[in-house]
Parts: structure tokens; C-alpha cells; sequence
């Protein structure tokens, strides 16, 4: 970058990106950079499921807490929450009423929103503190005080968000959130808490016959086009493209330590990794 001077005596940066539309392929293409900042590769993102872990109450949640709480003293972790069955309630009237798509996603942001609100106030005695995005910048200094944060995981798309391919429900949600949290921060992986041992070909609650997948990269599970999954598809097609995530673990939240190892680095449930 340099500075220049026009015929009529004003200054200019002059960069590869002056005067230009933003929309040239070769141009895009150069901006690829050699490396991408990552403010907190160390950072553990966990996200606990709405439907499959928070609505099932203390029962499933108390055992993670606790599991959060021991994995606190080795590493630093940030706690993200989902909308579950109440943001399905919400969608539902929302459609009746013929809301359009970035209605739905304001209601399931203030849902997964009371879920973090819970979920900070059961981690309170051990550091937990409730966070919103704008805190985010903030992590390091809540982390160096041994906090344990915990911020709601649905993007801030807000009414702006996209209207999906089929039908009207919001398609960036709270898996594409931690993820999408977890990219910005630089870590390498995230970690999905839900109610079944990981990814099947099919979902096992409708299918007992479906086959476990303990690992599989993200473009071939995207071509594997599956009727149905345990992640919201938007998250994969962003993970297929991402620069700093490399993997996302799906890890079953009812059986206890699972998510404990994950945190150790192993896999007790499904790996999906980028090539
Ligand atoms: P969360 O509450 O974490 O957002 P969801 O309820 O949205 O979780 O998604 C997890 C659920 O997805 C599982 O409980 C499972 O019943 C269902 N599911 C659908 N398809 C699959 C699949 N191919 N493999 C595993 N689980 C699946
Ligand atoms: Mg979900």
C-alpha cells in the first residue's frame, strides 16, 4: 500500500482493491492470504444442544456441568448453548402467522438466550458468567480471571437472515453459531454435546438400522446428500470453506465422559475433519 497524490492535490491509498467492485473472480482469488490470525487457537468451544441436552433437564444437564467445571482446570473453554424444543414451539405459531424467515431466527435468538441464562447461573459458583456478542472481544480477559463464559449460539443474523433453499426455517443456527464463533476465534475445533453417540447415515431415533460414522471428511459427508442429519447443513457447507476450524466433534451428552475425552482430544463419538 502506498499513498499517492491526484491532479487536484487530494491523497489516496493506493491498494489493489481501489476502484475495483469486489465482484472479479482473479481478484478475489489474490486475496487469499498466507495466514489468518488466530487470537485463541487453544480455545475448547463447546456447544450443549437445545432440543437434545438443555430440555432434558437436570437429569442430563447437572452431569455436564460438572464435567465443564473439572475440564475448567486444565483449559480454557468457552460454553455455547442451543434453542431446542421452545425455538421448534416459536417457529411453529411464527409460520401459522406467516412470519418470514428473520422473524423466526430473532425468536430462536432469544431462546437459546434464555438457555445460556440458565446455564451461566449453574455454572455462577464456579465462574460461569453470561456473555453476549459483543463480549466476545472480551474473552481473553474473562478467560485470564478463570471465568467460565457462556454466550447464546445463534448467529446474529437476525432478520437479515438468509431465506433458506427449502422451506422457511432460519438455516444458520446454533451449530452453524459455534461454529462460526469458533472460525472468528481461531480455534481449531469444536465440540457439538447432543443426545446420541454421533452421526448416522440416517436418524437413528426413526432408524435402528442406521450405520455409525465415527469419522468422515465434510466434503464427502456433504456428497453423501443424507436424508437427514444431526447438524444443521448450512454449518457444513461453511466448515467445507473454513480456514482455521479443522474439526467438529458430535459427541453424546448422556453418556458421561464423553465429553470429557473430547476435551482431551480423543473421539468417543463422530469427527467430521477438513482435507
Ligand atoms: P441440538 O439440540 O443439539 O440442536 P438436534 O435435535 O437439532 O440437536 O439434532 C440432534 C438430533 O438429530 C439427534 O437427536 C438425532 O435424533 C437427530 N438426527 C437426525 N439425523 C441424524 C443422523 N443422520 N445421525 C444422527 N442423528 C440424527
Ligand atoms: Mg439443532
Amino acid at each position: 500500500m502506498s499513498l499517492k497524490r491526484d491532479e487536484t492535490g487530494r491523497l489516496h491509498i493506493e491498494t489493489e482493491l481501489m476502484a475495483e467492485s469486489l465482484m472479479d473472480k482473479a481478484l478475489l482469488e489474490r486475496t487469499e492470504t498466507e495466514s489468518v490470525f488466530r487470537p485463541l487457537p487453544d480455545l475448547s468451544v463447546i456447544k450443549l444442544g437445545g432440543q437434545s441436552i438443555i430440555d432434558r433437564g437436570a437429569l442430563v444437564v447437572l452431569p455436564l456441568v460438572a464435567e465443564i467445571v473439572a475440564a475448567r482446570a486444565e483449559r480454557e473453554l468457552l460454553v455455547m448453548t442451543g434453542g431446542g424444543t421452545r425455538s421448534r414451539h416459536a417457529y411453529a405459531i411464527a409460520l401459522d402467522l406467516g412470519m418470514p424467515t428473520g422473524v423466526l431466527a430473532k425468536l430462536g435468538a432469544s431462546i437459546s438466550e434464555q438457555n445460556a441464562l440458565m446455564l451461566s447461573i449453574l455454572l455462577a459458583p464456579h465462574g460461569g458468567i453470561k456473555i453476549g456478542h459483543d463480549d466476545l472481544v472480551k474473552l481473553p480477559s474473562y478467560l485470564v480471571l478463570g471465568a467460565i463464559p457462556v454466550m447464546h449460539a445463534m448467529p446474529p443474523y437476525g432478520l437479515w437472515e438468509e431465506p433458506p433453499v427449502r422451506g422457511r426455517i432460519p438455516p444458520h443456527r446454533t451449530d452453524s453459531g459455534v461454529f462460526l464463533t469458533a472460525e472468528v476465534l481461531g480455534t481449531q475445533r469444536c465440540i457439538l454435546v447432543k443426545d446420541e453417540r454421533g452421526l448416522f447415515t440416517a436418524d437413528p431415533k426413526k432408524d435402528p438400522a442406521a450405520d455409525f460414522i465415527p469419522e468422515i471428511e465434510v466434503n464427502e459427508l456433504l456428497a453423501l446428500d443424507l436424508p437427514d442429519l444431526a447438524v444443521e447443513r448450512a454449518m457444513l457447507q461453511v466448515f467445507a470453506h473454513a480456514r482455521s476450524v479443522s474439526e467438529v466433534l458430535i459427541v453424546n451428552g448422556r453418556e458421561p465422559g464423553s465429553l470429557t475425552r473430547a476435551l482431551a482430544g480423543e473421539n468417543p463419538g463422530t469427527r467430521i475433519y477438513r482435507r
